[in-house]
């Protein structure tokens, strides 16, 4: 069994559908299970139409909510035939967006959006999504089943960062799951969505369908999980911010991890973990060349000479460095600081201390002004917003002498705050102000991979 998880680009309109339809089509034999994401932009419209009932812009919202309502309708229209169908279906999704007027009504009136209600209102674009692809599936003669992900999907209830509960998922997902597979059908269901053990409906946090899938693949044991995006794989770095990137063939589990959580969107952070454990290998794919070969993430690839494989980066970061004199040879001192880090439920990414100063860095910096107050009870505080991390991983870097020279000549002028060599000694993260991210990661492209080295990890990207 396979999993093959489509992102918002390959499903975005009539065409993307039909393509998903033929990726499943093609593979049939394999047993697939499909998890789909919402069409490319509907979470973002539907988050900005809570927030716009959240401002008393109820106007704005409808307006917004309409134009959603008519893109799937449209698409609907293109590919089902079946008139009734599509009828049937039409006044299925207007209920639907009706029910989120409703609560964007309910929002404006009392001034209030619980994360509780965003997740209710977010959820809907893989509900819609998922009915359209599952009757285009049907439509092909392929037996599809549409399953509700919140009836096995079972989270905690950190309304729009929910958290899979490991145990009671796996259980649902096989009991429920397992016998459509084994007679043939064709599971589709939602990424991204799940519900509490009460049956409240949860999101895992934006980009979460890749997250989904992988947890579905462990929980079934699959033989691969396919991660169909608008790339043709894990590349040597953004190509929206490095054009020249070229594709990873194979990269190892480490590698993709670290990346992801350094600011690759291609893959959810938390993708990786679940397809660890179960050793289930993880192909990035690109749906609009569905025969090109993509990018293999698996646990010990071939190893190969490249000490650097790939750039991330990641926007948003706050640097807080704190400085005390009784740091000097105390013990306790850290672990009075980060406590104040856990009192606040933020997570610390990067760390780098000397005898009198520890700074650090964080990406969400919505408890920042408490979390300075307390620390400012022990040490000196300052805090740095508007600064970024890029982060150069590589498994080889372990064994390579002088990455850290190459890339601090191509940063050159470049202004760098902080500079840590990853634990894992797989990856090197410097933080720099987020206007500079653009040319430093631009700088450290060319500097390891223009021209493109000729090593057998590497496949130009054929046009
Ligand atoms: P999906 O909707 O399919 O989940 P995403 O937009 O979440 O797609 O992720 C794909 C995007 O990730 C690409 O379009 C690309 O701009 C971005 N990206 C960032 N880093 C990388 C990388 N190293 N390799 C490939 N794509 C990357
Ligand atoms: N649709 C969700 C989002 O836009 C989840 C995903 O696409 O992975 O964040
Ligand atoms: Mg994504």
């Amino acid at each position: 069994m396979i999993i093959i998880k489509f992102g918002g680009t390959s499903v975005e309109d009539a065409k993307a559908i039909s393509n998903a339809v033929e990726i499943i089509s093609r593979q049939r034999s394999r047993q697939p299970v499909v998890v789909v994401s919402a069409i490319a932009g509907a979470t973002n419209t539907l988050v900005s139409a809570a927030r716009l009932a959240l401002e008393g812009d109820l106007g704005k919202a409808t307006a917004e909510l309409n134009a959603l309502l008519e893109r799937h309708v449209l698409i609907l229209e293109n590919v089902v035939d079946d008139r009734p169908t599509v009828q049937q279906l039409i006044l299925e999704f207007r209920r639907r967006f009706d029910e989120i007027k409703n609560l964007c009504q309910a929002i404006a009136v009392l001034g209030e959006l619980t994360p509780r209600s965003l997740d209710a209102i977010a959820s809907v674009g893989e509900r819609l999504s998922s009915l359209i692809i599952a009757r285009a599936m049907a439509e092909r003669k392929l037996p599809a089943e549409l399953v509700d992900a919140r009836s096995f999907m079972v989270t905690d209830d950190h309304f729009t960062r929910a958290a899979p509960l490991v145990r009671p998922t796996g259980e649902k997902a096989r009991t429920l799951l397992l016998p459509h597979v084994n007679t043939g059908k064709i599971i589709v269901t939602q990424g991204y969505i799940g519900a509490t053990a009460a049956g409240v409906t949860t999101t895992l946090g934006r980009g979460g369908s890749d997250f989904s899938a992988s947890i579905i693949g462990a929980a079934l044991a699959a033989e691969e999980i396919q991660i169909w995006t608008d790339v043709d794989g894990v590349m040597t770095a953004d190509p929206r911010i490095a054009p020249a990137a070229k594709k990873l063939k194979v990269i190892s589990f480490r590698e993709a991890s670290e990346l992801a959580y350094f600011g690759a969107k291609v893959l959810h952070p938390s993708t990786i973990l679940p397809a660890v454990e179960k050793n289930i290998p993880v192909i990035v794919l690109n749906s609009r060349r569905p025969l090109a070969t993509g990018t293999r993430i698996v646990a010990d690839p071939p190893r190969s000479n490249a000490a650097v494989k790939s750039i991330a980066s990641k926007g948003g970061i706050t640097v807080i460095n704190i400085q005390s004199s009784r740091m000097l040879m105390a013990y306790g001192f850290l672990s009075s600081i980060f406590s104040i880090f856990q009192k606040h439920q933020t997570a610390v990414d990067l760390v780098s201390t000397s005898e009198v100063a520890v700074s650090l860095t964080i990406d969400n910096p919505s408890r920042l002004e408490q979390i300075v107050a307390d620390l400012k009870e022990v040490a000196e505080v300052t805090a740095l917003d508007k600064k970024a991390i890029v982060c150069v991983v590589g498994e080889q870097m372990r064994s390579t002498s002088g990455v850290a020279d190459r890339v601090f000549r191509a940063l050159n002028d470049i202004n760098v705050t902080m500079i840590s060599q990853g634990a894992s000694e797989i990856n090197m993260s410097l933080v720099i102000d987020e206007a500079d991210v653009t040319e430093s990661v631009r700088r450290l492209h060319r500097e390891f991979f223009e021209p493109v080295p000729e090593l057998e990890i590497f496949e130009a990207i054929e046009e």
